[in-house]
């Protein structure tokens, strides 16, 4: 492909490794996608924001990407190991309904927030659900090794080479949240099928040769990567805790499944944690912030974006309001910047010169996704000072790999204005039409008069506010 060859971050050999995929011009990608039990918070968000940074800088190198993302609708124990309750059963219950509402829900809304984020949606959304008979038989392939308990059928890490070289042992994601299974071998072996009590009702229960049950939550993973990616396909990404136990467990299976040491993947790569005060956030300990939240606090949801694209994706990123705050005015910089652009372009469309930034954000991207330099780069372009129509077009191709939409955001669009704010935006611009003309008519006791009523309510004017906004609703 073009240009600087792309290096990633290769968790499973600890270094930076050239990209070379499998299948020559291709690139095929596999993300580990929500379970629909709950909202996804924004740190699960950072999590598809990273894959789709990821598949864009691919695309962008000329790769046809080949993008699955799963949907877990059943199977994820309340821990990532094999003890707990089903997180979707607990969901439905606690909310009395069924299960397939529960899930329907909570896909609806994630993927509602995948678009307000600009997230492009992958080839494939793989529900896991639509794949039970694929995921027995996997099972039955991997049966020798396996071994049967009541409580369902469990695999033996021991049979493969180096189970768990992923993980990095002594981190609190890591071993100390292996719960007990009475009769395991080891305390890393894992259910492959997890057989229900005999007092036992789930929602979600299929029949299997190692009884009525419900697919362990790894299985799912492995059997449709391998469905609709093949096995080795190219990159495998998730959140870091999933570097823990999910995919060291994936390899195992592929392992066993190939009846080779081959991980299943070539390339495997994690984000980082958002972050607030209180430590990761997490769906179970509650109290998460959703993309929701955001925008009923006025926040535009490519702020939020942005926010993500500063930091690199392997370090962690705290969460505050502040960084969130800033984060919007850099973007409102960028808008207000590249409409002035836009406007130039008409009049001088058609330049000839490289814009040397578009070269240097390859570069930036190429390694391992240096997103917060390419956004250096990007604003040098807008405010830089070659031809118009040069540097508009360098910004279309440059956004076409940060996924901020600066062709088309609107600076209205970014307007702080809560949820709960009442008054309606033409009224404002009414008011402050007639404002400027009292102004303008040295009438300045109307003009004072016109802001106080703003004032009330919750309407700040902003006289001679350098972003040009005229007006934000107070928060
Ligand atoms: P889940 O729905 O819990 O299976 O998580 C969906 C994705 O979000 C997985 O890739 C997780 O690893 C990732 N994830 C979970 N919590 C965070 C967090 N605080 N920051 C970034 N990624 C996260
Ligand atoms: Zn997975």
């Amino acid at each position: 492909m073009s240009g600087t060859p792309l290096r990633l971050y290769n968790s499973l050999t600890r270094s930076i490794e050239e990209f070379r995929p499998i299948h020559p011009g291709e690139a095929r990608v596999y993300s580990c996608g929500p379970t629909v039990y709950n909202y996804q918070h924004i740190g699960n968000m950072r999590a598809y924001i990273f894959a789709d940074t990821l598949g864009r800088t691919l695309r962008w190198k000329g790769y046809d990407l080949r993008h699955v993302i799963n949907i877990t609708d059943v199977g994820h124990l309340t821990s990532d190991a094999d003890a707990g309750e089903d997180k979707m059963e607990k969901a439905a219950a606690a909310q009395a309904k069924s299960i397939w509402e529960v899930a329907a829900h909570y896909t609806e809304a994630f993927k509602r927030d995948v678009a307000r984020l600009n997230i492009t949606p992958p080839m494939l959304w793989s529900v896991a659900t639509d794949h039970i008979p694929e995921m027995i038989d996997f099972a039955q392939k991997i049966e020798k090794s396996c071994y049967q308990l009541e409580s369902g059928l469990y695999f033996d890490v021991s049979t493969v080479p180096n189970y768990g070289s992923l993980a990095r042992a002594g981190t609190d994601e890591g071993e100390s949240r292996i719960d007990p299974v009475e009769g395991k071998r080891h305390p890393q072996d894992f259910a492959i099928w997890r057989t229900s009590a005999p007092d036992e009702h789930r929602q979600m229960e299929w029949d299997s040769p190692w009884g009525r049950g419900a697919p362990g939550w790894h299985l799912e993973c492995s059997v449709m990567s391998l469905k609709h990616l093949g096995h080795p396909f190219d990159i495998h990404t998730g959140g870091i805790d999933h570097r823990e136990i999910h995919h060291p467990n994936e390899i195992a299976q592929n392992q066993a499944h190939c009846a080779c040491p081959n991980p299943g993947a070539n390339i495997w790569m994690h984000n980082n944690f958002l972050v607030d005060r209180g430590g990761k956030m997490s769906k179970s300990a509650g109290g998460f912030l959703t993309l929701q939240t955001l925008i009923d606090a006025g926040v535009h949801p490519l702020a939020y974006r942005l926010m993500c694209l500063q930091a690199h994706y392997r370090s962690e990123l705290e969460f505050t309001w502040d960084n969130l705050s800033a984060a919007l005015t850099r973007l409102k910089r960028l808008v207000q910047g590249i409409e002035k652009l836009a406007a130039r372009f008409d009049a001088e469309p058609r330049g000839s010169l490289d814009v040397v930034e578009v070269r240097e954000v390859e570069e930036a991207m190429s390694d391992d996704l240096n997103t917060a330099r390419a956004l250096v780069l990007l604003e040098s372009v807008v405010a830089g000072k070659g031809h118009a129509g040069d540097r508009f077009t360098a910004v279309r191709k440059i956004d076409r790999v940060l996924g901020l939409r600066l062709a088309t955001l609107h600076r209205t669009e970014l307007r702080v204005r809560p949820a709960d704010a009442v008054i309606d935006e033409a009224t404002i611009e009414a008011q402050l039409a007639e404002r400027k003309e009292a102004r303008a008519a040295k009438d300045f006791a109307r003009s004072d008069a016109i802001r106080d009523e703003l004032t009330a309510a919750g309407v700040e004017v902003m006289d001679g506010d350098p972003l040009g906004w005229d007006w934000k609703l107070a928060l």
